[in-house]
């Protein structure tokens, strides 16, 4: 079963008896809080003991270093950054599942919906560029580049120059550049580079008071682009689709490194 957050109703009487429990506990806490006379959440209360997340839920980071072929990444903190970042993907996934924050509705979890959203896209581009680095450290400076990789514009660069500056640590590859780099060595599914494209673009939307240029009856007009009464914005969809994306990268990653497997300079660098 993927690990996006599930739409049908898979829960039994036994589930919900417990969900119903929680949820009175949950609120008897405030209420007891509260009694004592503190008035939250303007006054806070210090608690030597707390709620604990249920220890069998959020996977080790280990299995992520694993399953994304983090060991191969020669910059071991962007790499230790990377697993554990897509650790907390497994906290956002209990939360979006467990908590009403995960359905569709105008309120304080469009806005959670929208920065988790967000944060497995930061979590997609920082690996899309520890790809572009292996690549680079791979091939960045091979006298045979031309057989390993095609040389071609990546936006407005020369992509051979771009990646021995990525080598030199002269440059860092950024989202849209990185992904071009990896789509140029290694096709990325169609349907996967246009949800990758589209959440770069969502990504931008960190911003609160983003703009965004539209024409309506032929005149450019400009409008904010976040939440609105009319429009409905950051669907648990959207995040479901960040989570398949995210997990589908290790595949386009064997596939960058199948490509260069014929690289002179890497086996010679290996041998
Ligand atoms: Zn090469």
């Amino acid at each position: 079963m993927e690990a996006g957050i599930m739409e049908n109703d898979n829960g039994n009487d036994s589930i919900y008896q417990i969900i119903r429990e929680i949820n009175d506990l949950l609120q008897k806490l405030e209420d007891t809080i509260r009694a004592a006379g503190i008035n939250t959440p303007e006054e806070n209360i210090n608690l030597k003991e707390k709620i604990r997340l249920p220890s069998n839920y959020i996977r080790k980071v280990e299995h992520f270093e694993k399953v994304y072929l983090l060991h191969l990444f020669k910059d071991k903190e962007l790499s230790k950054n990377i697993a554990y970042s897509i650790q907390y993907t497994d906290f956002l996934n209990y939360i979006l599942s467990r908590t009403t924050l995960g359905k569709n509705a105008l309120s304080i979890g469009s806005i959670f919906r929208k920065y988790a959203t967000i944060s497995v896209t930061s979590i997609i581009e920082a690996y899309l560029v520890g790809i572009c680095e292996f690549v680079a450290d791979a091939c960045g400076s091979c006298k045979n580049i031309n057989n390993c990789i095609p040389n071609g514009k990546v936006v407005n660069k020369d992509l051979h120059r771009l990646l021995r500056d990525i080598k030199e640590k002269k440059e860092m590859a950024k989202f849209k550049e990185a992904l071009e780099i990896v789509n140029k060595i290694a096709p990325i599914d169609q349907n996967l580079y246009d949800i990758l494209e589209k959440l770069r673009e969502m990504r931008n939307h960190i911003h609160i008071q983003y703009f965004d240029k539209v024409k309506v009856s032929g005149a450019q007009i400009v409008r904010t682009k976040d939440f609105s009464k009319t429009e409905f914005r950051y669907p648990i969809q959207e995040y479901n689709e960040a989570i398949v994306a995210l997990k589908s990268l290790p595949k386009v990653f064997q596939n960058v490194i199948d490509r260069l497997a014929k690289c002179s300079e890497k086996v010679n660098s290996l041998g």
